[in-house]
């Protein structure tokens, strides 16, 4: 039975929460936040809850893995890092996950798998199943057949499709800005955006598009990705990575918005 969160205190009373973490959170200097973020996700599996890893971040670990350089611009090039950084990355998770005796499933789909019927019913049971078994699943966009997430989003909008596939009670969003600021955060007179109810305009709010570093993703993906979960009745809270396990443990960081209750 869902829980019905009212609050960021509800978040450790929580069946089930999706995690989603942004490609420069976990990549370059920011590799070692792999096991940080391994550390708070353990914490909360231990405690019986269900935690869903969405994870972005295969582009920006396959391209020093291909001695590139920088970040590709066509997309084959992108698709062909993916493929090289996605392996690598699920190692890198694996090895941090290992030491709490966690098993971590890879999970790779598209936004047109979770539209059509009969994907989404696969999809949904092998998530179910993995669960059952006490697996972590780890979710990427699957890069080779879609460019979706490469394209705009960083994974945003997946996030907010598995949290619906999976009925989960709450979506943390991650990145590596703690919190939604009322204009872009480099911008003098940015005030961070503490709770928005449901339904709220965001008016007076200057909402960002370009993301910081190595992902896609910008505050606009992110505000997109927590509409559509509140509007499916789960609660997002939106944080830095370096905040998770204040953020899955309740404490009072990030932006909370609140979901669509229903009758
Ligand atoms: N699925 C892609 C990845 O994992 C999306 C992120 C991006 O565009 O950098 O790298």
């Amino acid at each position: 039975m869902a829980v019905r969160l009212s609050s960021r205190a509800d978040i450790p009373a929580a069946r089930r929460i999706v995690v989603k973490v942004g490609s420069s959170s976990i990549s370059g200097e920011n590799t070692s936040q792999i096991s940080l973020l391994a550390d708070a996700l353990a914490s909360a599996h231990r405690r019986g809850t269900e935690v869903i890893l969405v994870s972005s971040g295969a582009i920006a670990t396959g391209i020093p893995l291909l001695s590139l350089g920088e970040r590709p611009t066509d997309l084959a090039t992108q698709q062909a890092a993916a493929a090289v950084g996605q392996n690598a990355l699920i190692v890198r998770y694996q090895d941090a996950l290992s030491r709490y005796g966690i098993t971590a499933g890879q999970v790779l789909l598209t936004a047109g798998d979770l539209e059509n019927d009969r994907s989404r019913q696969n999809a949904q049971r092998a998530m179910e199943r993995l669960m059952g078994l006490h697996v972590l699943p780890i979710v990427n966009e699957n890069d080779t057949v879609a460019t979706d997430e490469i394209r705009f989003g960083d994974n945003d909008r997946l996030a907010s499709l598995v949290a619906e596939l999976v009925s989960a009670e709450c979506l943390v969003l991650l990145s590596d800005v703690d919190a939604l600021y009322t204009r872009p955060p480099t911008e003098a007179g940015a005030r961070p955006v503490g709770v928005v109810p449901y339904g709220d305009g965001l008016e007076g709010i200057t909402v960002g598009s370009v993301g910081t570093g190595l992902g896609t993703g910008g505050a606009l993906t992110k505000v997109a990705a927590a509409r559509y979960a509140a509007d499916c009745g789960t609660a997002v809270l939106l944080t830095s990575t370096a905040q998770v396990s204040q953020a899955l443990t309740g404490k009072n960081v990030g932006t909370w918005f609140e979901p669509l209750v229903s009758a």
